[in-house]
């Protein structure tokens, strides 16, 4: 499968672009950037052959059956449009949109189009989570009560760009993280938060934007979930927490794109580990994507779930500003 990469952005080089090539018979074969002369070096670094600075001709130029998109949040509806109308299939940063009608158009168009389209979230991918859910699911904690979402972190200096600064891109610690935490809920429980209530604040660390927020979700089963995200938190280990009618699961430093992090399990009989695979997210991820692309599986999370993340995480944003419960509006889905 041949490959462009849509932004010449960090989380690419990082990660995605080795997770990319991970995968068999997979090439990169052009990057779009908004500016010539760091597409060229972005290219030249990575080893991609040829760089854009114009959407439609990359998609008319460059041998390409896969788009991976992570410009910033503003930029993914139109450009998955795009690419989407030329026949590509679609794999889109989160979160997918500015909006949740904007979300929607991209995956319907997507459905319409018949072109596999995914949104890249990496925790359900990761071994420690995969692991908890198995727990959840064979009972090990009984009926869940509670989940507690510890994901308040320092946003390292060389990501204190548009995040912190810039709404219009969608910066703030609520699209960036609390999608994240959306999605990684959802996958545990197999259920959509139905409301939210929510506080945020901007301590200073930027300008415009809240870079802390901790909210409470109600869940259709009746389990509670509170989760705490930040951008400045430099020594609060995440961690993610699942209490039920028989046990407890406590995992430490599993927020993170890392293949790491601890989870204990303690019920009646005491606490003891619990296992798991550490293979890369990412990996994986793409994994499961470049089989759906040939028709086995489905993508790890797919286009509705990055509509009803961001559903979520718009709830927060205006129960957060308005100071009243929202009902969580996933446009239809
Ligand atoms: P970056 O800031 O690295 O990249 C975003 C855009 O910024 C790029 O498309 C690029 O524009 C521009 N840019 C990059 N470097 C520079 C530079 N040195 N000077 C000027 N402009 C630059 O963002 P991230 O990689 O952190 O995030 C991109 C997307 O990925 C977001 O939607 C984010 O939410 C998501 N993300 C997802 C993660 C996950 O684990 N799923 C983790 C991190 C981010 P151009 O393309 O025009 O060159």
């Amino acid at each position: 499968m041949r490959w462009a990469l849509i932004g010449a952005s960090r989380i690419a080089s990082s990660y995605m672009i080795d997770a990319i090539r991970a995968q068999d018979g997979a090439e990169i074969t052009a990057v779009l950037s908004s500016s010539a002369e760091r597409g060229a070096e972005y290219a030249q670094t990575h080893g991609v052959a040829q760089s854009y600075t114009d959407l439609d001709a990359l998609l008319s130029g460059a041998p390409c059956d896969a788009v991976y998109i992570s410009t910033t949040n503003e930029k993914h509806h139109a450009q998955a449009l795009a690419c989407i109308a030329a026949g590509k299939h679609v794999l889109c940063e989160k979160p997918l949109a500015m909006s949740v009608s904007d979300a929607n158009e991209m995956v319907t168009a997507a459905e319409d189009a018949g072109v596999v389209f995914a949104t890249n979230h990496h925790l359900r991918n990761a071994g420690t989570h995969l692991a908890i859910r198995e727990q959840i699911q064979k009972g090990a904690v009984g009926d869940v009560l509670s989940i507690r979402v510890f994901h308040a972190v320092q946003l390292p200096q060389d990501l204190q760009g548009w995040r912190i600064d810039n709404p219009e891109a969608g910066g703030g610690v609520i699209p960036d993280i609390v999608v994240h935490d959306a999605d990684t809920v959802r996958f545990h429980l197999d259920e959509d938060p139905v409301s939210v209530v929510a506080k945020a604040t901007a301590s200073g660390l930027g300008e415009g934007v809240e870079d802390s927020v901790m909210s409470v979700w109600t869940m259709p089963s009746g389990a509670m979930v509170m989760t705490h995200e930040s951008f400045t938190h430099a020594f609060a280990r995440t961690g993610f927490e699942v209490h039920g009618t028989r046990g407890s699961i406590v995992a430490r430093d599993v927020m993170t794109q890392r293949p790491v992090g601890e989870i204990t399990l303690t019920d009646a009989d005491g606490p003891r580990p619990i296992a798991f695979d550490a293979h890369n997210l990412y990996v994986r991820s793409l994994g499961l994507y470049y089989a759906a692309t040939r028709g086995q599986g489905r993508p790890s999370a797919d286009g509705v779930d990055g509509i009803k993340s961001l559903a979520v995480a718009l709830a927060v944003k205006e129960a957060a500003e308005t100071g009243r419960e929202v009902v969580v509006d996933y446009g239809g889905r």
